[in-house]
């Protein structure tokens, strides 16, 4: 049952069920990266810059950024034909993250403590107000929450054949000593960069389960599962309780507003990391269409995109 040894290491091989989460966050998975990203969408472009606003180090930097390149989210230019300065620019691809992007700024808001690890606002252009926003459906206008989006698999089933990516607790370590200040405070960034979380939390958004169960689902090691599930209580995400013999894990409401992050993430992966097949997971809005999640606006009930909205500095607070 167990395949995984307790280093993450993969000792047999295995397929789990394919999810366009997983996909996709084999390219985000990494607390860097989104951080990065973060900074992309913001308009930074330069190697010093991205190491000045994130304070990290220049080799981990290097990597993420030729990673990055490699994996078509950015691609190197020069500033100018006179400058032989290059800079690093977000693809089409990266931009596409955009709904995700949002989320993961509407998480920090929502949640006290947070707020100032991201210490900018978005505002809605078209009314003027920095966003509060609910992720909805494009189809019917309603919300997409857990209570009124199903997840299953598409059929025929797909298996995910290439093996995971190396678990990230190293990452998480680095990413906490880097000394930026915000290491354990950005929940969401580092969330993402947990890949194990990510696929815990979208398989208790569909129900609750035990610990056998949710490790035999994603082929995953008991321990491994174990100490996510430890972590993400926690983070006051999952709840457990006795039922029987039987540790029941499910997710709590503060969760709720990690779901449309997943989501996104999840279309995102649809529509970039399937090559060409099929989305290996059917979402369907309560409404009963196939779901295209975007934010709306909770003032003007516009629906944001990045033609619309644009990002400033956050006036200090007086
Ligand atoms: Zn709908
Ligand atoms: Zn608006």
């Amino acid at each position: 049952m167990t395949r995984q040894d307790s280093t993450g290491q993969i000792t047999e091989a295995f397929q789990p069920r394919a999810t366009s989460l997983r996909r996709a966050l084999a390219i985000l998975g990494d607390p860097w990266t989104m951080l990065i990203l973060k900074e992309a969408f913001n308009g930074q472009r330069r190697f010093g810059g991205f190491q000045r606003a994130l304070n990290i180090p220049r080799q981990t930097l290097s990597l993420r950024l030729a990673a990055l390149c490699r994996d078509q989210m950015l691609y190197r230019r020069h500033v100018s034909a006179e400058h032989a300065t290059l800079e690093y620019a977000p693809t089409a691809k990266a931009l596409d993250l955009d709904q995700a992007m949002y989320a993961v700024w509407l998480w920090h808001q929502a949640n006290p403590g947070d707020r100032d690890v991201l210490p900018f606002d978005i505002v809605h252009r078209d009314c003027g107000h920095v966003i509060g926003a609910t992720f909805s459906c494009q189809r019917c206008g309603g919300a997409a929450g857990s209570a009124s989006v199903s997840i299953r698999p598409s059929e025929p089933p797909q298996f995910d054949t290439e093996p995971r990516p190396r678990l990230s607790r190293r990452n998480d370590a680095a990413f906490s000593a880097a000394g930026s200040g915000a290491g354990d405070q950005m929940l969401a960034a580092s969330l993402v960069g947990d890949i194990p979380c990510n696929e815990i939390l979208w398989l208790l958004f569909q129900g609750p389960r035990n610990l056998l169960a949710i490790a035999g689902e994603l082929a995953l090691g008991v321990s491994v599962v174990r100490g996510r599930l430890d972590k993400l209580r926690a983070l006051g995400l999952v709840h457990e309780e006795r039922q029987g013999r039987w540790l029941i894990y499910s997710v709590l409401p503060r969760a709720e507003g990690f779901f449309p992050l997943l989501l996104a993430i999840s279309a995102w992966g649809d529509r970039w990391c399937n090559a060409g097949q099929p989305p290996p997971e059917v979402i369907v809005h309560e409404c009963g269409e196939l779901l295209a999640g975007r934010h709306v606006c909770n003032h003007c009930g516009g629906w944001l995109g990045r033609g619309n909205l644009a990002v400033r500095p956050r006036a200090p607070r007086r």
